[in-house]
This record gives structure tokens, C-alpha cells and sequence, in this order.
């Protein structure tokens, strides 16, 4: 199955200059995104993780479903303030402006294995952040899958050091 042919490419949103993938056509259709849930469950399951951890809003819509199916639990990475329990806190940058990600203290038992799944690999700026909180509550990372992987912002480098699936590159 081509996922990309469930992809649109939106041209400056949501800032001049970004080729904005939308993956709400490939979520629509319930077909293929059970396909590509399948696909990237495949990946988690290969990796023997314990639990998955996911960014809002999009990692959620990867990470659930895939944490569903495998029977795993899932682990949301929220922006500064939404989570309502004691947090770490890390600051991070984004293709399109600044933020901090938190996550609950008690989420992740040291020694845990962790797969990290997000929508879309940009800069991997969202994902660094993500890392860093999993490692500092002992979550040993052992793969990170994204649907998407935007190449040419070279996240694969930034990341270098943890193995990683996407289902599609551009
Ligand atoms: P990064 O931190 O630069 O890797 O950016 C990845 C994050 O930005 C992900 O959480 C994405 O949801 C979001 N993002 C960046 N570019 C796009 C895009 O073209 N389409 C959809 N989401 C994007």
C-alpha cells in the first residue's frame, strides 16, 4: 500500500515556507490507517518494548492505537501545564517555534523498555525533548517510529544514536 497517496501537502501553513504534511486523510480513511497502525505495531513488537510514550497531540494518534492492539500501555508527553500530577519539564525547539514538554514522575519504572512514536520527524527537535524525559525518569529507549520522516531536515542526525522507523520519507 502507498501511504503517501493518503498524505496532503499543504504549501505555507502554518508559517511561510513550511510544506505542512497532513496526515488526516490517511486517518480518514479507516482501511489504511489500520494499516499503517498495523505496520508500525509490527515495529514496536520486533523492538520487545514494555511501553510507549507519545508527545501530544499527534504522537497520540499513533501511540494509542498501537499500544491498544500490542496490549502495552501508553505514556503521554504534554506541553507545559496540562498534566495535572508532579512532572519533569524539558525545553525544546520546534520546526515552527519554542515550547517545553513535561511528563508525570511516576509514568516510567527505571529499566522499562520504550518505543517513542510521533506523526512526523521534522528536525527531531520534539523527539530529543521526549528522550530526555524518558531517560531521566530510567526508560531505556530502545526505538523511536514515526509515520512520516521529513529527510531532508536531517532528524535522522540529531537522533543517531536510537534506531528508528518511519512508514513513509520525503
Ligand atoms: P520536530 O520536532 O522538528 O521533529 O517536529 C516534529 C513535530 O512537529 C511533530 O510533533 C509534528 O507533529 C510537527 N510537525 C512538523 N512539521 C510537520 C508537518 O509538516 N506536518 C505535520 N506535523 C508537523
Amino acid at each position: 500500500m502507498d501511504f503517501k497517496d493518503h498524505i496532503k501537502i499543504i504549501e505555507d501553513f502554518p508559517k511561510e515556507g513550511i510544506r505542512f504534511k497532513d496526515i488526516t486523510p490517511l486517518m480518514q480513511n479507516g482501511k489504511v490507517y489500520k494499516q499503517a497502525m498495523d505496520e508500525m505495531a509490527a515495529y514496536v513488537k520486533k523492538k520487545d518494548a514494555d511501553i510507549i510514550v507519545g508527545p501530544e497531540a499527534r504522537g497520540f494518534i499513533v501511540g494509542c492505537p498501537v499500544a491498544y492492539s500490542l496490549e502495552l500501555g501508553f505514556v503521554p508527553v504534554r506541553k507545559n501545564g496540562k498534566l495535572p500530577r508532579e512532572v519533569i519539564k524539558v525545553d525544546y525547539g520546534l520546526e515552527y517555534g519554542n515550547d517545553a514538554l513535561t511528563i508525570h514522575k511516576d509514568s516510567i519504572t527505571p529499566g522499562q523498555k520504550v518505543v517513542i512514536m510521533d506523526d512526523l520527524l521534522a528536525t527531531g527537535g520534539t523527539i530529543d525533548a521526549t528522550i530526555k524525559l524518558v531517560e531521566q525518569l530510567g526508560g531505556d529507549v530502545v526505538g523511536l517510529a514515526f509515520m512520516i520522516e521529513l529527510a531532508y531536515l536531517n532528524g535522522r542526525e540529531k537522533l543517531k544514536d536510537y534506531d528508528i522507523f518511519t512508514l513513509m520519507q520525503y
